[in-house]
Protein backbone atom coordinates (compact mmCIF):
# COMPACT_ATOMS: atom_id res chain seq x y z
CA UNK A 1 0.00 0.00 0.00
CA UNK A 2 1.86 3.20 -1.30
CA UNK A 3 -1.02 5.27 -0.31
CA UNK A 4 -0.50 8.11 3.28
CA UNK A 5 -3.50 10.16 4.16
CA UNK A 6 -2.72 13.83 5.22
CA UNK A 7 -5.17 16.40 7.29
CA UNK A 8 -4.63 19.97 7.64
CA UNK A 9 -6.45 22.77 9.71
CA UNK A 10 -5.62 26.92 9.46
CA UNK A 11 -7.04 29.81 11.37
CA UNK A 12 -6.88 33.32 10.43
CA UNK A 13 -8.46 36.75 12.07
CA UNK A 14 -10.64 38.76 9.71
CA UNK A 15 -10.00 42.19 9.76
CA UNK A 16 -10.45 45.70 8.06
CA UNK A 17 -8.02 47.15 5.46
CA UNK A 18 -6.54 43.61 4.23
CA UNK A 19 -7.06 42.11 0.93
CA UNK A 20 -9.37 38.76 1.13
CA UNK A 21 -7.37 35.76 -0.99
CA UNK A 22 -8.90 32.76 -0.55
CA UNK A 23 -8.22 29.58 -2.21
CA UNK A 24 -5.61 31.54 -4.37
CA UNK A 25 -8.63 34.00 -5.15
CA UNK A 26 -9.10 37.79 -4.63
CA UNK A 27 -12.27 37.96 -3.44
CA UNK A 28 -14.37 41.42 -3.21
CA UNK A 29 -15.43 41.50 0.79
CA UNK A 30 -14.54 44.65 3.26
CA UNK A 31 -12.21 42.62 5.58
CA UNK A 32 -9.18 40.35 4.66
CA UNK A 33 -7.61 37.84 6.67
CA UNK A 34 -4.57 39.10 8.83
CA UNK A 35 -1.39 37.25 9.08
CA UNK A 36 2.38 37.48 8.03
CA UNK A 37 1.77 36.32 4.52
CA UNK A 38 -1.38 36.72 2.03
CA UNK A 39 -3.15 35.07 5.11
CA UNK A 40 -4.91 32.62 2.47
CA UNK A 41 -6.03 29.89 4.65
CA UNK A 42 -7.16 27.48 2.28
CA UNK A 43 -3.90 26.90 0.75
CA UNK A 44 -2.32 26.97 4.23
CA UNK A 45 -4.49 24.03 5.19
CA UNK A 46 -3.85 22.47 2.03
CA UNK A 47 0.02 22.80 2.64
CA UNK A 48 0.20 21.32 5.82
CA UNK A 49 -2.19 18.68 5.02
CA UNK A 50 -0.10 17.59 1.95
CA UNK A 51 3.83 17.94 4.84
CA UNK A 52 1.93 16.09 6.94
CA UNK A 53 0.96 13.40 4.78
CA UNK A 54 4.48 13.43 4.08
CA UNK A 55 5.43 13.48 7.70
CA UNK A 56 7.20 16.57 6.50
CA UNK A 57 6.29 18.86 9.88
CA UNK A 58 3.84 21.75 8.91
CA UNK A 59 3.90 24.89 7.30
CA UNK A 60 5.21 27.01 10.23
CA UNK A 61 8.17 24.74 10.04
CA UNK A 62 8.92 25.27 6.81
CA UNK A 63 7.97 28.63 5.97
CA UNK A 64 8.17 30.86 9.42
CA UNK A 65 6.29 34.33 9.89
CA UNK A 66 9.90 35.41 12.02
CA UNK A 67 10.93 35.01 8.41
CA UNK A 68 11.04 38.71 6.86
CA UNK A 69 11.58 37.66 3.11
CA UNK A 70 7.96 35.76 3.63
CA UNK A 71 6.13 39.47 4.66
CA UNK A 72 3.20 39.83 3.05
CA UNK A 73 4.33 36.46 0.35
CA UNK A 74 1.66 34.98 -2.29
CA UNK A 75 0.81 31.82 -0.34
CA UNK A 76 0.55 30.00 -4.21
CA UNK A 77 4.42 30.57 -3.55
CA UNK A 78 4.41 28.22 -0.43
CA UNK A 79 2.01 25.97 -2.21
CA UNK A 80 3.86 25.40 -4.92
CA UNK A 81 7.08 24.64 -2.51
CA UNK A 82 5.26 22.62 -0.13
CA UNK A 83 4.71 20.36 -3.26
CA UNK A 84 8.19 20.27 -4.36
CA UNK A 85 8.82 19.40 -0.72
CA UNK A 86 6.58 16.42 -0.79
CA UNK A 87 7.84 15.59 -4.47
CA UNK A 88 11.44 15.38 -3.21
CA UNK A 89 10.24 12.80 -0.59
CA UNK A 90 8.92 11.06 -3.54
CA UNK A 91 5.17 11.51 -3.08
CA UNK A 92 2.41 12.72 -5.78
CA UNK A 93 -0.80 13.61 -4.96
CA UNK A 94 -3.91 11.70 -5.89
CA UNK A 95 -6.42 14.53 -4.83
CA UNK A 96 -7.70 17.09 -2.02
CA UNK A 97 -10.89 17.34 -0.06
CA UNK A 98 -11.66 20.58 1.75
CA UNK A 99 -14.33 22.46 3.42
CA UNK A 100 -14.11 26.56 4.43
CA UNK A 101 -15.74 28.23 7.21
CA UNK A 102 -17.05 31.59 7.37
CA UNK A 103 -20.17 33.50 7.78
CA UNK A 104 -19.25 35.95 4.85
CA UNK A 105 -19.22 36.76 2.20
CA UNK A 106 -20.70 33.88 0.38
CA UNK A 107 -17.87 31.94 -1.68
CA UNK A 108 -19.74 29.16 -4.00
CA UNK A 109 -19.44 31.54 -6.96
CA UNK A 110 -15.57 31.48 -6.49
CA UNK A 111 -14.91 28.23 -5.65
CA UNK A 112 -14.39 27.03 -9.38
CA UNK A 113 -11.84 29.97 -9.77
CA UNK A 114 -9.78 28.42 -6.37
CA UNK A 115 -10.40 25.05 -7.97
CA UNK A 116 -8.48 25.77 -11.03
CA UNK A 117 -5.86 27.77 -9.28
CA UNK A 118 -4.93 24.92 -6.95
CA UNK A 119 -5.24 22.61 -9.93
CA UNK A 120 -2.77 24.44 -11.65
CA UNK A 121 -0.23 25.02 -9.35
CA UNK A 122 -0.30 21.05 -8.27
CA UNK A 123 -0.49 19.88 -11.70
CA UNK A 124 -4.22 18.37 -10.75
CA UNK A 125 -7.40 18.38 -12.56
CA UNK A 126 -9.89 20.28 -11.17
CA UNK A 127 -11.75 17.24 -10.39
CA UNK A 128 -8.94 16.23 -7.89
CA UNK A 129 -9.39 19.68 -6.18
CA UNK A 130 -13.14 19.65 -4.12
CA UNK A 131 -13.65 23.10 -2.20
CA UNK A 132 -17.06 23.27 -0.39
CA UNK A 133 -17.95 25.91 2.23
CA UNK A 134 -19.96 26.13 5.38
CA UNK A 135 -21.43 28.89 7.57
CA UNK A 136 -21.35 27.89 11.65
CA UNK A 137 -24.90 29.16 11.49
CA UNK A 138 -23.62 32.51 13.45
CA UNK A 139 -22.14 30.63 16.07
CA UNK A 140 -18.60 31.14 17.64
CA UNK A 141 -15.87 33.99 16.29
CA UNK A 142 -16.79 32.54 12.68
CA UNK A 143 -20.31 33.39 13.03
CA UNK A 144 -19.15 36.59 14.39
CA UNK A 145 -17.35 37.52 11.16
CA UNK A 146 -14.23 37.33 13.33
CA UNK A 147 -12.27 34.73 11.95
CA UNK A 148 -12.57 31.78 9.17
CA UNK A 149 -10.96 28.30 8.95
CA UNK A 150 -10.17 25.77 6.45
CA UNK A 151 -9.76 22.48 6.47
CA UNK A 152 -8.23 20.19 4.25
CA UNK A 153 -7.16 16.30 3.89
CA UNK A 154 -5.07 15.12 0.97
CA UNK A 155 -4.14 11.41 -0.40
CA UNK A 156 -0.70 11.11 -1.59
CA UNK A 157 0.52 8.15 -3.55
CA UNK A 158 4.42 7.02 -4.07
CA UNK A 159 6.22 7.63 -6.91
CA UNK A 160 6.64 4.30 -8.75
ZN1 LIG B 1 -2.39 30.43 7.74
Amino acid sequence: MNLRIGFGIDFHQLVEDRQFWLGGVLIPHSKGALGHSDADVLLHAICDAMLGAACLGDIGVHFPDTDASLKNIDSKILLKKSLELVRKAGYNIVNIDSTLCLQAPKVKDYIPLMQTAIAQILSLNINDVSIKATTTEKMGFVGREEGLVAYASILLHKQV
